[in-house]
């Protein structure tokens, strides 16, 4: 099973990527985590990555496609995988879908977890973390018993300054302007399936689960 995993910040895509993980057994492959394993190791590609990150460059598309060719054909993907964080633009789903043919294999579904923008914000800005023990709390899904105090080690709860209102409505707008072409290539190839990820996190994997088995809901 190949898929790509896409979802705004905030919208759940960390914890069904768990998940889905656990319940299908292929790798979970985050573009962070594959450019610090490419850079840590050395490898051609990543040493080429470095200069670009240590300069807080963009790493240009032939460079992180490369290093998506590579990790994709290591031995763990071999029975599937499921992407995130790449591909970010319609020239990378397009490299994808070329080094996919290359490996004889093809993208099956491009899972969307759906949350209104709105929500994001509510969920993003309501996230308060503890000064003494960075536990994370959240004054609406995951509250403190007393607000403002962390529960295991009576810290203080703090807001991070980028989780403040105007950043995360810009950091969301940005994200969903840039993802729109992209949306729109998957879902002219019949690849896209889109998730209502404002619903209990257990049936989000419900219906994750049945989009992949390819099951009527
Ligand atoms: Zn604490």
């Amino acid at each position: 099973m190949n898929i790509v995993l896409m979802g705004l910040p905030g919208a759940g895509k960390g914890t069904q990527a768990e998940r889905i993980k656990a319940e299908f057994g292929i790798p979970h492959i985050s573009t962070g985590d594959m450019f610090r394993a490419a850079v840590k190791q050395q490898t051609p590609l990543g040493q080429e990555a470095q200069k670009y990150l240590d300069r807080g460059d963009l790493v240009p598309d032939e460079v992180t496609n490369g290093i998506v060719r590579e990790r994709l054909s290591q031995d763990d993907c071999a029975h599937g995988f499921m992407l995130d964080g790449f591909p970010r633009t319609v020239p990378q789903a397009e490299s994808l879908d070329e080094m996919l043919s290359e490996l004889s294999r093809e993208l099956d579904k491009v899972i969307v977890i759906e949350v209104a923008r709105e929500r994001l914000i509510e969920r993003l800005t309501g996230r308060r973390i503890c000064k003494n023990c960075g536990a994370t709390y959240h004054v609406t899904f995951n509250p403190p018993r007393e607000a403002g105090v962390c529960d295991q080690c009576g810290g203080t709860l703090y807001q991070r300054s980028d989780d403040n209102e105007a950043t995360v409505a810009n950091r969301l707008d940005v994200n969903i302007k840039q993802s729109a072409p992209l949306l729109n290539y998957y879902k002219q190839r019949n690849k896209l399936v889109t998730i209502d990820g404002e619903q209990a996190i257990d049936k989000v994997f419900i219906d994750v689960k049945a989009a992949l088995r390819g099951q009527s809901r």
